[in-house]
Formats: C-alpha cells, structure tokens, sequence
C-alpha cells in the first residue's frame, strides 16, 4: 500500500499500483510530494520498465539512461541547486527511491542509487568546490556516471581491513595507486569511482582505519583494468573487479583531508542504508502487487486462489510486516533528514525491511506456483535480485552488531 497525504488525489491505477491504486494517508509526505511521486512513477514505467528485459539480457544499462533522468530531475532530488541538484526535502528521495525498487529490477535500482545515494555522496559530504563543479554537477546532469570502490576481495564487512593503496610521488603533487578493487557497481560504465585506499608514506599514517583516503579515480588512466562479474542476478547493473597498477592521479583529487576516509565512509553509511531499506519496501510492494494480483486471479478448485484462507493469511502477515518495516523507515528517515543521531534506527530500517523484501520475494514466488520459478516472470527476477539486499550495503549480520553496540 502507498502513502499519501490527506489532500492529494488519488494516482490512476497503473499496471504496478498496489491497492488498485490506492494511497493512504501519512505524515511523512505532503502533497507536493505524492504528486512527484505519481509523476516519477510514470515516467519510470513509460520510460524505463519497457527497457528493462533486454538490458537484463544486454547486461548493462546504455548510457543515455543516466541523461534521460537526469532530464526528468531525478538525479539530484537532494543535492544544492549551485550544483544543478534540486534541494528537495528527503522524502522527495524516499519516494524516488520507493518507485525506484517498485519497478522490480534490482539491477536498475542498484545501478541509479549507487550513482545518486552512494557514489556522489561523498562529493556532497567531503568534495571542495572544484571537484563538485567537476564531478557532482555532470553526475546530477547524468553526464557522468558514478562509481563507489570500498569493498576488496579480502575486505567487505570489514572496511579497516582493504589493501589498495596510495603513495605520494617524490614531488608531492601526485599520488599512485595499486590494489583492486571488488562488487564495483556501475564499475564498467563508471566515468569516476571514488575509491578508498590506504595511505602509505603519507602524512600522519597511524595504522587500523585512521589512514583511509578516498580519491576520485579516472577508470580510463593508464594501469586501470576493469572486468566484469557475472551475477545471480542484478543482470542489467554491471558490477566490475578493478585494479590499480601504479595509477597516477593528481593531489587535487583526494577528497577531504588526508586519512579522513574511514569516517566519511561511516558517516555515508547512514544515508546508503536508508536509502537501502526504502528501495527494499519499494521491492516489497512490487512482490506483493504481482502476487495479489495473481491470487485473485488464478482459480484453483472453484476458487481464486486468494479465497484459499492459507494464502490469503500469508498475504495479510506480509502486508503487516510491510507496514511495520514502512513505519521504522519512514521513522529513521525523518530522523536522518532532520540531522537527528539515527545511527540505530537506520540500520534497524536495512535490517528489517531488506530480510522482509527476501521473505517476500520468496512467499510471492510460492503464491504463483511453477509459473513463478519461469525465467522470464517478474517475480522470478524480484526473488533473484532481492536476495542481495541483505548483503550489500552492509550485510543484517553487520546491522545487528551496529544495533548491539548502541541498543545494548
Ligand atoms: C552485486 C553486488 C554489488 C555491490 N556493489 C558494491 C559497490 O558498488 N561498492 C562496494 O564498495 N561494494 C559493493 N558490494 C560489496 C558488498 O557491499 C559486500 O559484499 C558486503 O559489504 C559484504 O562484504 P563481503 O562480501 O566481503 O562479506 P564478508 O565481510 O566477508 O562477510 C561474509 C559473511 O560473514 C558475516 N560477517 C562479517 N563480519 C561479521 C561479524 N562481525 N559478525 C557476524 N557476522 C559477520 C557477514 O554478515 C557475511 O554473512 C557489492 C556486492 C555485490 C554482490
């Protein structure tokens, strides 16, 4: 079920409303808001979900993608106006990010957040001037694409422990960089991919986490190889493995100050996880319309399978936990977007609302039988996709520990 405030009409129905169509009320979203959210809604299903099959085949999302939202404005929803972004209030994004796991195709979502909620975050946060007029700006236009390199074979969970590394060349203005880098998201399209790396040689090297950096990178310089992964699923997002042999970029292209990576990486986590957990009730919805829709449909024994009490039943238990995983989103989201301490609650908001997408995925597929389980049907690809949710991002075992620690 969507949400809507008291006084916005009613979007028409369209092939992936849920309810019929139905809003309700919230407290989280004014008007102005749904309206967006009806507008971003077509335009994803005009523009993009008739796309969607062939580039799962094709592997990749071609280029003019990234233009064409930009066009519609969709790239910059929270981002300062000085560098072409909109300035809207968070739930403008948490609506686009809503409707963007509504479409149903992970890959498509993966690729879009990581380009507008991750990657570019750090500019946001840590960029100066110059490297946002740079990079933000294009990346909003959609004249870049974005890519974000934490993550190493050896290192996921555990960020203090990556390898790649940056040394000061003798004269100071330059850096090299080596090692390689893992899951890179957008990572063979990527015209930048911030990337963090370990400080050697550099000033105030104190070991653990305290000498991360994080530079923009050129994947086009010399002695970068990209190569592609192939997936279980997020088939249209290219995801890449790359490495860094003696890569030389300029000092000009550190963000922030030196060794200041590890706490912009935590303090970007907050928004990656929300923004995590609304994709997964936008995947949540989608599994649930594809499912009730298809119960009231197909007959079995003289009856809509919905009118057997053991379907209907799992149906009701997930749309409750789908409203309780909506509550605590939309509570972390509040928090998060009124700069309020949500360490907690954004990672309760990952951990219960990406487990239920899985849950939901998997109980939906159930709803249609052997028809589910066809390659082509969409809640074949939703039950494939989901299953990274609670994974990447940050892994529910890691959002316990952060629970743990301050709950505890
Ligand atoms: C398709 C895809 C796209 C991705 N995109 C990106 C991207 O764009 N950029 C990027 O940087 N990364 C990306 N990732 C990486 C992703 O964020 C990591 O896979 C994730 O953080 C987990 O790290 P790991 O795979 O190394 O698992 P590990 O850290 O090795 O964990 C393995 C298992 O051990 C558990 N575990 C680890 N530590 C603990 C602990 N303390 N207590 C209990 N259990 C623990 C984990 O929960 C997990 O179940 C992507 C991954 C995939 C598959």
């Amino acid at each position: 079920m969507r949400r809507r405030s008291s006084t916005a009409p009613a979007p028409a129905p369209t092939d992936h409303s849920s309810r019929n169509g139905e809003f309700v009320d919230s407290i989280y979203f004014s008007p102005e808001m749904d309206a967006f959210r009806s507008r971003t809604r077509r335009f994803l299903q005009d523009h993009i979900a008739p796309h969607l099959e062939t580039w799962e085949s094709e592997r990749s999302i071609p280029r003019e993608t990234w233009k064409l939202l930009a066009e519609e404005g969709l790239l910059g929803l929270h981002y300062p106006r000085a560098y072409g972004g909109r300035e809207l209030p968070f739930f403008h994004s948490a609506a686009y990010l809503e409707e963007l796991g509504h479409l149903g195709s992970g890959g498509f979502r993966g690729a879009m957040s990581v380009h507008s909620y991750m990657a570019t975050s750090y500019l946001h946060l840590a960029g100066d001037h110059r490297q946002k007029l740079d990079y933000l700006q294009p990346a909003i236009q959609g004249d870049m694409i974005a890519a974000l390199a934490i993550t190493e074979a050896q290192a996921g969970s555990d960020v203090s422990g990556i390898r790649c590394e940056a040394r000061p060349t003798p004269t100071g203005d330059r850096y090299t960089i080596r090692g390689s880098k893992a899951f890179v998201t957008n990572g063979m399209n990527a015209d930048f991919i911030v990337t963090a790396v370990k400080m050697r040689n550099g000033p105030a090297v104190t070991g653990g986490s305290n000498d991360i950096c994080l530079f923009l990178l050129d994947p086009r310089a010399p002695g970068v190889t990209r190569t592609p992964v192939e997936k279980m699923g997020w088939h249209c997002s290219d995801t890449a493995t790359v490495e860094f042999d003696d890569t030389v970029v300029e000092a000009d292209r550190l963000l922030g100050r030196p060794n200041t990576g590890f706490f912009w990486i935590m303090k970007a986590f907050q928004i990656e996880r929300i923004a995590a957990a609304l994709l997964a009730l936008g995947e949540i919805d989608h599994g649930l319309d594809l499912a009730r829709r298809y119960a009231n449909e197909r007959r079995v024994f003289g009856k809509p399978i919905v009118a057997h009490q053991a379907v209907s039943h799992r149906l009701a238990e997930l749309v409750s936990h789908a409203e309780a995983a909506r509550q605590l989103t939309y509570h972390a989201a509040w928090l998060y977007s009124r700069g309020k301490p949500a360490v907690s609650q954004c990672a309760m908001a990952k951990l219960r609302a990406t487990e239920l997408a899985v849950e939901v995925a998997g109980q939906c597929l159930q709803v249609f039988g052997g028809h589910g389980y066809l390659a082509e049907a969409p809640i074949s690809r939703l039950f494939r996709d989901t299953r990274l949710d609670t994974i990447a991002g940050g892994t529910s075992e890691i959002m316990k520990e952060i629970i743990a620690e301050s709950e505890l």
